[in-house]
């Protein structure tokens, strides 16, 4: 069996990293390009989301390799999502690519359904093996995000141009590279003093934006134009509502391991504008703009594909939101169509007001 998933930001880390120290063969597909939406827009249905084409593309590559399995997640509510594992395996055998679909399910609905596919995977190996897998895919994704919220911070304040992506390239081959969890603190430390000597102005006036929306338009650099790098070049330091660690958290640990944020207060700050579960993180779209805007933020940007339901109930509801408690917002939808140079002058004009209202305001 080689398995293959979505590449999705660097969830493909984490990802390769339990399968691998359970002994299972990975096909990590190659990263996105477009090339992949390319391949993932031919076949797929023109009204499925983006993420959905970038899937496919992913997996038509990852076939190219070898891979025979496709390790999806499942979902549940009133999104597409539900039945998107099977619409793209579906896609898949119309094309003549022969796939097995294992799609793992949401622990709080369907425990029982999970428990059997991950045995299916992993085969013999313990229970105890299985945890300590996930806690070590977990450990990967915790430390990728510390370092790239660290990124965020250094980017609109670095002196050379470009040294904090250079630094965060090489703490993420580091991290990568791990094979088992006694080596993570080495790994840590590594990356964070690759992190630590990225030279910085501390005193230098940057903006701060909260970024909200779907889930994989946020962690993948490729759907949103590497957005947050951008705006950080534009001297703005970005926060991002979900980052992978939280998300694991949330849906796979049961918010066990603790951390700074959870779904349970996005959703609490939504209640005022809207107090019910839409599909996918429309409702922490809300929360978490309500949540950038009391921790004063200078603005807000909402991600979503053309589309995607969720993202467009929260949407209708951010004007609210935006006139109630005085914080800009900007929408940004993308699908295959969307093109670069529109947005980056989108994201001027929106850092230009932010600069304008700060100069009023200060
Ligand atoms: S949340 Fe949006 S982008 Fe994601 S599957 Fe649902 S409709 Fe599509």
């Amino acid at each position: 069996m080689k398995v293959t998933f979505p590449h999705m930001g660097h969830l493909w880390v984490s990802v390769a990293a339990m399968l691998q120290y359970l002994g299972v063969e990975v096909v990590v597909p190659p990263p996105t390009t477009k090339r992949t939406l390319t391949l993932g827009s031919r076949y797929a249905p023109e009204f499925a989301c983006l993420p959905l084409k970038l899937n496919l593309g992913n997996f038509i590559e990852a076939r190219e390799l070898g891979a025979d399995t496709i390790l999806m997640a499942g979902g549940c509510g009133p999104c597409r999502f539900g039945y998107y594992a099977q619409v793209e395996h579906a896609i898949l055998e119309d094309l003549g690519y022969r796939y097995r679909l294992v799609v793992m399910e949401p622990p709080q609905r369907h425990a029982g359904e999970l428990l059997a596919k991950i045995k299916y995977i992993t085969g013999h190996r313990s229970w105890l093996e299985v945890a300590r897998a996930i806690w070590f895919g977990f450990q990967k994704a915790r430390l990728l995000d510390e370092l790239e919220r660290r990124a965020h911070y250094l980017r609109p304040r670095e002196v050379r141009r470009g040294s904090t992506d250079r630094a965060f390239g090489e703490a993420l081959k580091i991290v990568a590279a791990v094979r088992h969890p006694r080596d993570m603190a080495k790994a840590a430390e590594q990356a964070h003093r690759i992190m630590s000597e990225v030279a910085f102005d501390a005193y230098r006036p940057v903006l701060r934006v909260g970024i909200v929306g779907e889930i994989f338009t946020l962690l993948e650099p490729f759907a949103n134009y590497d957005l947050e790098r951008k705006l950080g070049h534009m001297g703005v330091e970005v926060d991002r509502s979900i980052y992978l660690s939280e998300w694991i958290n949330d849906h796979l640990l049961f918010g066990l391991a603790g951390g700074r944020r959870t779904r349970k207060a996005a959703c609490r700050a939504a209640a005022p504008y809207l107090n019910h579960f839409v599909g996918g993180h429309g409702q922490e779209t809300v929360g978490s703009a309500a949540l950038y805007a009391a921790q004063g933020y200078d603005g807000v940007i909402q991600l979503m594909p053309f589309t995607c339901m969720p993202e467009i109930v929260a949407a209708s509801i951010l004007p609210k939101l935006k006139a109630e408690l005085g914080i800009p917002v900007l929408t940004i939808v993308v699908d295959e169509h969307s093109g670069e140079a529109g947005l980056i002058t989108r994201l001027e004009s929106f850092v230009d007001l932010l600069h304008g209202r700060k100069g009023v305001e200060g």
